[in-house]
């Protein structure tokens, strides 16, 4: 083998492999399958370009994507490399020439169209020079998926193609595979034992940002306010046409001076190509778009992406946010993130079986079309759950793609918010002794079940459960099995969600098809359970509650932690009705949150629920004289507030009618 590195630079002309590019090209050259997940523009073409040129032989490239084929041929070939397509765009000369030279042992890159398979000359062709096919790669290999967002269905023969062509080595590439998706092209492709590298997904440049605003007019104002801060060029991406022109509306209005360019699908081609080229050519221009702007548009120094609305997917924000910073100098990423969002893409997910009719999905039969919202709804809580995250975002969008790069230096909102000291007011909190060791008893649990069982589980396993699972896997053995015996099962579980939510762990699901996700220790977590790291303070309350079944009061813990000293307060000094009562109260706060769309400590605080609860006021003017409920909120939520508490509040819901809803074209 000659030196790679030197081909890199004399064929290919570029100094250094990027991260992994070295590792998947050995492997490649080595015969072994690859599954290849990086983002676009990572350079995954290099991957298989460069092992083609190092073996000889053929080396089939399939691709979709037909406009693109004829730049990547005349690309290879100024590089000096051989190289030839097939495809609809070609004429028939071109093609009976390009057969000719297959049969005659042509030695480089073809690259096809998956649906060149079904061609018959095409497939006596390769059935004739199949011996001398080296390598074949598959491009956006997610197109092989029905969980992708792009399944096409020429691609799902490709593994019985690659089948007939002698099971040639093979390279799978795509940029947004989520572990279901990635499941499902190993499997469809029939890859033996592939290696699966994901990597380059990190944009350290990138300032992710999120912030829980109600929508409506509390949106428009920060929208405004967060624009005025940013000089530089930018888009704000909205979830609906309707909100990219009630955007552009508000941003001409009160951004005065700068320039505004709305794009969206319902625009004529002219509008959107002026607007399009209207913003790359300015240097603070503002663009006001929905998805539909982005594909192949780059403009490096795009300094800020604000997402108006929420999409539904990581991976869609991923993608939209990532095309602030292509210059590698700071970009902020900030998204204004409201409950309306999640009903917006409620509303789409309920949808996605009739808009499918007609095109190439055709008549998906009902079952798929029902694995496919249940996909999309559990992308869309991930979703959520990165935008009300505790946990440094950069490494949440890691962790949900798998790729393993340590976050170093992060300026997301949340590490910078610990290093801005913004958190800590007065001494920074201690972490009890007793919080570091159930910690780390939590984290030995999940690491002695080896990331290949689920949170329930590994409770079961620390609470030393007696059951059929315990001993048909022989769990009950394991020293750990009984370590937090005190605790209750349903307890350890939340336990480890909060273990989760603050990095030490992540969920996966290896299997891709049965959301049945296992749970497993990052980097973070090994480090805390082998003492080398404190865990994070965020964790400070994990400590049970007085009162509970598992252990009595910690003074410690209480005197660092104001929030477990003012739970324990009230439980240990309340009666039953008034527990019951602030039940009532809290059920009712959250009904009304999620009706106006805020977060529910904007209603008001627990502490103030919990005076509520033992006062129980009887009247507005009572309700008014307790701390916390100022005269605007006595007149806003007053009357429900009193309904929770003196009945069940079951009557709540008839009353609020949620807001109208967006119009979603
Ligand atoms: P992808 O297919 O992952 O979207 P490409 O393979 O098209 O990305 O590569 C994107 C760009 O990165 C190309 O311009 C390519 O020349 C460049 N590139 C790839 N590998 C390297 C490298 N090791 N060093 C510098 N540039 C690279
Ligand atoms: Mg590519």
């Amino acid at each position: 083998m000659t030196d790679l590195r030197e081909t890199l630079q004399n064929v290919f002309g570029l100094n250094e492999f990027r991260p992994a590019q070295r590792e998947v090209i050995e492997d490649v050259l080595g015969g072994k399958d690859v599954l290849c997940v990086m983002p676009t523009g990572a350079g995954k073409s290099l991957c298989y370009q460069l092992p083609a040129t190092e073996l000889s032989g053929l080396a089939i490239v399939v691709s979709p994507l037909i406009s693109l084929m004829a730049d990547q041929v005349q690309q290879l070939r100024d590089e000096g490399l051989t190289a030839e397509m097939l495809n609809s765009a070609l004429d028939a000369d071109e093609q009976r020439r390009v057969l000719r030279e297959l049969e005659a042992g042509f030695n480089g890159l073809l690259y096809v169209a998956p649906e060149r398979f079904f061609a018959s000359s095409f497939q006596n062709v390769m059935a004739r020079v199949s011996g001398q096919i080296k390598l074949f790669a598959v491009d956006e290999a997610h197109c092989i998926s029905q969980w992708g967002h792009d399944f096409r269905p020429e691609y799902s023969q490709l593994g019985q193609i690659r089948q007939r062509l002698g099971n040639p080595t093979t390279i799978a590439l795509t940029a947004t595979a989520t572990e279901d998706v990635r499941a499902d092209i190993v499997r469809r492709l029939g890859l033996r034992e592939p290696t699966i590298v994901v990597t380059g997904f990190d944009r350290p440049n990138l300032r992710y940002e999120s912030r829980a605003v109600s929508g409506g007019k509390k949106k428009d104002e920060a929208l405004v306010e967060l624009l005025k801060k940013e000089a530089g060029g930018g888009i704000v991406y909205c979830a609906t046409r309707k909100n990219v022109e009630s955007v552009t509306e508000l941003l001409s209005d009160r951004l005065r001076g700068r320039k505004v360019f709305a794009y969206h699908a319902g625009m004529t081609h002219d509008a959107r190509t002026a607007s399009q080229e209207g913003w790359m050519e300015s240097t603070n221009g503002i663009a006001v778009a929905t998805n539909a702007f982005g594909m192949g548009i780059n403009k490096p120094d795009t300094r800020w992406v604000v997402h108006y609305n929420m999409p539904g997917t990581l991976e869609a924000y991923y993608q939209e946010a990532g095309r602030g910073g292509r210059d590698g100098l700071p970009a902020r990423c900030v998204m204004l993130f409201s409950y309306q969002d999640r009903y917006t893409q409620e509303f789409f997910i309920d949808k996605i079986g009739e808009e499918r009719n007609g095109d190439a999905r055709g008549a998906a039969d009902a079952k798929v079309i029902e694995e496919i919202k249940k996909r999309a709804r559990a992308k869309l809580e991930l979703m959520l759950k990165y935008g009300g995250s505790r946990i440094c975002r950069r490494q949440m969008i890691l962790d949900y793609f798998g790729d393993e790069s340590e976050v170093v230096d992060c300026h997301c909102d949340i590490c910078r918010r610990d290093e801005d000291g913004m958190v800590a007011t007065g001494p920074a909190p201690v972490l009890p002794d007793e919080v570091v060791m159930l910690v780390r008893q939590l984290l030995s649990g999940v690491a002695r079940l080896h990331g290949k069982f689920g949170v329930g589980a590994v409770a079961e396993l620390l609470t030393g459960a007696d059951n059929e699972r315990m001993r048909r896997w022989e769990l009950d053995r394991l020293s750990v099995h009984g370590l937090l015996r005190a605790h209750a099962v349903k307890r350890v579980v939340a336990m480890l969600h909060r273990v989760l939510e603050a990095g030490l762990a992540r969920q996966r699901d290896p299997e891709g098809t049965k959301f049945m996700p296992v749970i497993e220790l990052t980097a973070a977590g090994v480090a805390v359970m082998k003492g080398e790291a404190m865990p994070p303070v965020s964790l400070a309350d994990l400590v049970p509650r007085a009162g509970s079944r598992e252990s009595g009061t910690n003074p410690r813990s209480m005197r660092t932690n104001p929030r477990a000293r003012a739970e324990a307060e009230f439980v240990e000094n309340d009666s039953p009705e008034v527990r019951e009562r602030f039940e009532r109260l809290r059920s009712c706060r959250a009904r009304l949150a999620k009706v106006k769309a805020i977060p529910p400590y904007c209603i008001c605080h627990d502490s103030t629920l919990k005076l509520i609860a033992s006062s129980a006021p009887g009247t507005m003017a009572a309700l008014e004289q307790i701390k916390g409920m100022g005269p605007y909120k006595v007149k806003t939520y007053g009357k429900m507030l009193l309904e929770a508490i003196h009945s069940d509040g079951s009557r709540l819901e008839s009353q609020l009618a949620p807001d109208p809803v967006d119009d979603y074209s």
